[in-house]
């Protein structure tokens, strides 16, 4: 599982991560109560934790899952170290911030060209009990279809 995790990270990478490429980003994956999350300890270690609940995701929702991971890799490169670290540690305590990021990443993915595959991802996350509390965080399957379509992107 994780093999294929790699393969599609790098992928994504080549494909839309310019700013990442060269900068090694580690999967992991364990268990864990959400899909997947992704840390910064700078300077230089990059993870994306990825739950062993996605075991059964096809191509498209582990390509949708790790677009988003790799967003916010990209969104915590571009912060740079002192904002990270203000950020991150507001991001713990916040709804708020956590709120605010999570948009955002959508958002960036979408921008990537990433729309229908968080879209599935979306889906599965809506119907997903472990996911009630968090849900509020992301961008609904309506936003994200509805943004990239405004973007031309859907
Ligand atoms: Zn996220």
């Amino acid at each position: 599982m994780r093999e294929r995790a790699k393969k599609i990270a790098e992928k994504i990478t080549r494909d839309s991560f310019p700013l990442l490429e060269g900068k090694r980003v580690f999967i992991i994956v364990t268990w864990f109560r959400f899909y997947a999350l992704s840390v910064w300890i700078p300077p230089c270690l990059r993870f994306i934790v990825i739950s062993n609940r996605t075991k059964n995701f096809n191509d498209d929702e582990m390509t949708g899952l790790i677009a988003h991971e790799l967003s916010h890799q990209e969104r915590y490169l571009s912060m740079g170290t002192i904002k990270y670290i203000l950020f991150a540690i507001r991001f713990v305590f916040s709804r708020k911030v956590q709120a605010f990021e999570e948009k955002a990443t959508d958002r960036l993915t979408i921008e990537k060209g990433y729309g229908r595959y968080i879209y599935e991802i979306s889906k599965l996350s809506k119907a997903d009990p472990n996911h009630k509390k968090i849900n509020p965080n992301y961008l609904t399957p309506e936003e994200i279809k509805g943004y990239a379509e405004e973007l031309g992107k859907w």
